[in-house]
């Protein structure tokens, strides 16, 4: 059972369309490196397809219809978008839900220490990362700083080519003899992700100059003090722009493919949908998947649930919580996040046939977990057979993916969290090389299966 390279059907009019895709697509992560990033961004672009705010019309008690768009942001850090439809909620909702936090390295709530003429920040990194990959390599600082008087001062630096940019040193290789006979989990140590903040001490300062003069700096540009930093969060995360990777450009080399090449590709595909969908549609983009899907930001809170009790509420004539549940429960969902591509060579890792390859299309994987599917959503044949269907009839080229062989690892989504509900759900999503890297790639060829494979889900499941 082949799958075809989509590469191969493309024409003229379709490379054109692909290429500008990936071009709004790498914006899209330039501007984007945080979750709040993401949301906001998911947010101005709602906002200019016609979206309004699901909050506004709650206040204002507004009877939403057919054709009405609405969206919510929960914190500022995960957002869903509702397209209404013909059918009445009950009959369920066609969700397409991403996650937008990606792993990095977070500031710890004290960060700030002076060793030796240098400054540092403790941090405590956030996901599953390679601790080693993370070292000598150039890091921008982004985020926000809550004040006591309530005001928000947002950070981004690193980022401008004017910019100056951060750094975790690495041991030379002269002297790492020690080091490089370690495991490779042993390497970089958590707590030896320190990162550089400077190196000059303030003029006529005696105790900590050189913390001094950072402090100083943070003072005058941002107007925080170090005591600011007890309410702070900042991400360090690659410096630097998306690239085409490739000399044939087929490929995107940048920082958190996981998992916003799916929000990305989902919010896409909401714009494409005719002006009355015939079911409601979802695009859901949710926080803290990395860590677990905790939090009240993360997909195991009840921001979506009650977010539909509150559509239940403003489009039908007398509210019930039986209604709610039966909206739940009768909808179809892909619970879209990346895979593992295959890859040559690492090919050990994988039973090739049941693996995703780059530029083969957008991915559906039955199940995920680990060791014996432990902690898999493992999705109906039922449903997976009309999805072939919708696909098909669509001229979507997908695959079936499996996450690496049988025990050599494994990984969740949050698929099984929206499949408590009881509503139908799959992990669909695009296949990734070098997941969790501070650089990851995908095949554009993917991202471009993905926008017409969701939009096709939304328009047809049923
Ligand atoms: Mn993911
Ligand atoms: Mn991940």
């Amino acid at each position: 059972m082949e799958r075809k390279n989509a590469w191969k059907n493309y024409d003229e009019k379709e490379l054109e369309a692909l290429e500008a895709l990936s071009g709004r697509y790498r914006a899209f992560l330039d501007n984007g490196k945080t979750e709040r990033e993401c949301a906001k961004q998911a947010m101005a672009l709602a906002e200019k397809n016609g979206y309004t705010s699901l909050e506004d019309a709650i206040r204002a008690g507004k009877r939403l219809n057919p054709g009405d768009k609405v969206y919510f942001v929960c914190m500022g850090k995960s957002i869903m978008l509702f397209h209404l439809g013909r059918q009445p909620l009950e009959s369920g909702i066609n969700i397409v839900g991403a996650h937008i936090d990606s792993p990095r390295i977070d500031i710890k709530q004290n960060p700030f220490y002076e060793d030796t003429d240098l400054v540092y920040a403790d941090t405590h990194y956030y996901g599953g990362i390679k601790k080693y990959q993370w070292v000598a390599r150039a890091l921008a600082l982004h985020g926000v700083i809550a004040k006591k008087d309530g005001s928000l001062v947002e950070i981004v630096i690193g980022e401008d080519e004017s910019d100056p940019v951060l750094c975790v040193s690495d041991l030379l290789i002269h002297l790492a003899q020690e080091q490089m006979a370690k495991k490779a989990g042993e390497v970089i140590t958590g707590e030896g992700l320190d990162i550089i903040l400077g190196g000059r001490p303030l003029a006529g300062e005696e105790k900590e100059p050189v913390k001094a003069l950072m402090l100083s700096i943070l003072k005058e540009r941002y107007g925080i003090e170090e005591e600011d930093m007890l309410s702070a969060e900042l991400e360090a995360v690659p410096a630097g722009k998306a690239r085409d990777l490739g000399l044939d450009r087929s490929m995107i080399l940048g920082y958190g493919h996981d998992d916003r090449v799916c929000a990305y590709a989902e919010l896409e595909a909401m714009l494409l949908l005719p002006a009355v969908p015939e079911y409601t549609c979802c695009c859901l983009l949710a926080d803290k998947e990395e860590i677990g899907s905790v939090g009240a930001t993360g997909m195991r809170a009840h921001y979506f649930e009650n977010a539909v009790a509150e559509l239940v509420n403003l489009t039908c004539d007398r509210y019930s919580e039986l209604t709610v549940r039966r909206a739940l429960k009768n909808s179809r969902m892909l619970s879209c996040d990346v895979s593992a591509g295959y890859d040559p060579l690492y090919a050990s890792a994988f039973e090739k046939k049941n693996a995703a390859l780059l530029g083969r299309g957008v991915c559906y994987n039955k199940f995920t977990g680990s060791r014996g599917k432990s902690g898999s959503n493992d999705a109906n044949a039922e449903f997976i057979g009309k999805l072939r269907r919708i696909m098909d009839d669509n001229g979507i080229t997908w695959q079936t993916a499996e996450l690496g062989k049988v025990d050599v690892g494994g990984g969740g989504t949050i698929a099984y969290i929206c499949a408590l509900y009881g509503m139908e759900v799959i992990d669909s999503g695009v296949p990734v090389l070098s997941m969790h890297a501070p650089q990851e790639i995908i095949s554009k060829a993917d991202l471009y299966e993905a926008v017409k494979a969701y939009a096709a889900f939304m328009k047809e499941a049923k």
